[in-house]
Parts: C-alpha cells; structure tokens; sequence
C-alpha cells in the first residue's frame, strides 16, 4: 500500500535500530517525543523494545485533551446546565473528568452535550436550531485552531448569532520553552508532525538555536520515527543540536501559510493555563476584539467552583516527563481506559492510555 507499507517495512527497521545503537554508543540520552500520536506509535509498533537501554523517550503534553486543565471541564459543564445551551465537543473530551463530574455524566444527566466530528457540523447544529444557544468547545493546538477560526468568520459572514467557542487553544513552541525551563533535562525533541504542517520548521528555529537542543519534525509511520531517533543521535553524539524536517513529504518550512493567515486573523495570543504546566506566557490564543462576541466565556459570564485535581493524580508530572504511567499508585487500578480518574487515561493519544 503506498505511503504506508513502504514505511513499515521490519527489515529496515532492524537496519535503522542497529544504527542508532552505534550512533548513541554508551551516551546516554534523553528525548521527548512532544505528540501524543508519537507516543501511541512508539507503543502501537514496539519502537522502544528496539532501542538502546542508554537512551530515553519520555512523553510530554501532546495531547490536546491532557493539557486541558480540569477548570475548562468544569466551565463547560456549568455551560451545560443552563437552560438553552446545547455544548458540542469533540468525542474524546466528554470522557475528561472535571473536577466533580465529566460531560459524560452530566449528558447521562440530561445535559444536552453533542460529539460532532467538525466544525462544519457545529455550525449546521446552530443553523438548524436558531431559538438556542450552541456553544463548541474549542480545544486544541495549532491544528484544530484554523478550522474553529474558519467556523467563526463563517459565522460572521452568515449572520448566525447563536454559535460561540469556549477556547482553551494551545500554542506548542511556548510549551517546549516552558519544558526547557523545567527540572527535566532534555537532549532533544520529536516534534510533532501534524502541527508543523500547520506552523511549519521555522516555528521552532529561534528556541533551539538559542537552547542548543536538538530537534528533529517526525511523521507518524514506524520508519518515520526511527529515522528521527538516529536524526537526534546523530545531532547529539556529534555535539551539533540542529533543527531538522524528516517529515519532508508533509511539512514545509513555512507552513500551512492560509491556515495560519486565518488563525492570525481571528485569534490572538493569550497567556494560558496547562494542566501539568501551570501557566505559559502567550501559549493560548483568544478570540481578537472584532469576535469576541463569539467568546461563549463573556457571551454567557460563565463561572464554576474552584477547580481541584483528584487526589494522588499524577498527571502533571507525566505531561512533562518527570514520572512514568507505571508510578502513578492509580495506574491501572482506580484509574483505567474504562474509568479514567486522570486525563491522561482518556485519549488513546493520553500517555496512560
Ligand atoms: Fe493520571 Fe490515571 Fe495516569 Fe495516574 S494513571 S497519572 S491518575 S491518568
């Protein structure tokens, strides 16, 4: 099948794995693999079984719906449970606990709470039903945002007055300078493949020239990601931490340059809060003054209990590399895919899962 076979092929996946083991030698390194789809393939195909022992992938805040923290949930449910508002969401959100409650319960509840797989959907729910107020639940990094823009000047053009956007976008390159600050220390990244796409390469040039870390863009297929690996144990063993695209046939250096024209135009950054990391400096966007009536957060007033983190939760730490699954004292007894207590357990991108 192409552009799936040839990049799964066992034979040279061996041939790649025994070149990393000479590259890295008895250097012991360490790098994070930023996407919550590298961490499902790494674990899908086996990849970390091939590597050398001196040589450590840890997982880090890629998952849109891990990094949303518990206080957004629970804004959304107190949305959900006012008369007139419908929520729509993207399917994995609904299973994040909140503090109190989930989506999930609160839609078994009565709540009207919706999954749609677009926003194309969400604006056909408020065409349809001009007498409430539909509110989506605009999550998310680089990759979502243009599309929930494009919904809002949709909206705009149309005249549609009952659609609006809880956002709690998130920015990926401030997200890597807050995890160069932290106590874990990196020797490079797997950047994620699907928001370069939208940011491009030169998103992350300045941050790593100026940290001296290296970072390679991967794709999603086992040979993608071997490939970055030996990238990265090139760039480290040789002392030379470079930026590099092996994601070639999808990335470009600038990008996705109408999505990013439509973000910019709609959206501006903002300071935000991420689960795990506490609060980066313009690592979210927010809607500019021209749509902010499309803010469903001052459109409604909307304000919830103070948020708390379920006891002995140790996503924080998971998100930025300082624990693994395996120490969490909930994995895989309270805290399972069937009845996630953290956020990190509910996605098939979440590290837990
Ligand atoms: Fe959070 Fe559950 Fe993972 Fe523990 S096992 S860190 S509670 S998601």
């Amino acid at each position: 099948m192409k552009f799936i076979s040839e990049y799964r092929d066992g034979k040279t996946a061996k041939f790649l794995a025994q070149k990393i083991a000479k590259t890295a030698g008895n250097h012991r390194m360490t790098f994070m693999e930023v996407c919550g789809t590298h961490t499902m393939a790494l674990a899908r195909f086996g990849l970390r079984r091939m590597l050398p022992k001196s040589l450590r992938l840890i997982s880090g805040p890629g998952c849109p719906v891990c990094v949303t923290p518990n206080g957004y949930i629970d804004q959304a449910i107190a949305l959900a449970k006012r008369d007139g508002i419908v929520i729509l969401t993207f399917g994995d959100m609904i299973r994040v606990p909140g503090s109190r409650s989930s989506l999930e319960r609160e839609r078994a509840g009565g709540c009207d709470i919706r999954v749609v797989y677009s926003t194309l959907d969400a604006l056909d729910a408020a065409r349809q039903n001009p007498h409430r107020q539909f509110v989506f639940l605009g999550v998310g990094f680089e990759t979502t945002a243009p599309t929930i823009a494009a919904s809002i000047k949709t909206a705009t053009e149309e005249g549609i007055e009952n659609y609006s956007v809880l956002c709690a976008h998130k920015l990926v390159p401030p997200a890597l300078e807050a995890l160069l600050a932290g106590p874990v220390e990196l020797n490079g990244f797997i950047l994620p493949g699907h928001v370069s796409t939208v940011t491009g390469a030169k998103a992350y040039r300045s941050i790593l020239e100026r940290s001296q870390v290296a970072g390679v863009i991967a794709g999603f297929e086992p040979l993608d990601m071997l490939e970055a690996i030996w990238a990265l144990t090139k760039q480290v063993a040789s002392g030379r931490p470079t930026l590099h695209t092996s994601y070639t046939r999808a990335v470009t250096e600038e990008g996705n340059t109408k999505a990013l024209a439509t973000m910019d135009e709609v959206f501006e950054p903002c300071d935000s809060e991420w689960r795990g990391l506490g609060t980066i400096p313009v690592s979210g966007l927010k809607l500019r003054q021209a749509f902010a009536h499309f803010d469903a957060a001052l459109r409604f007033e909307v304000c919830a209990e103070p948020a708390a983190d379920p006891p002995d939760c140790r996503c924080g730490e998971i998100l930025t590399g300082r624990t693994l699954p395996a120490q969490c004292p909930l994995f895989g007894k309270k805290c399972t895919p069937e009845h996630p207590v953290g956020a990190c357990m509910v996605s098939s991108e979440g590290t837990c899962a």
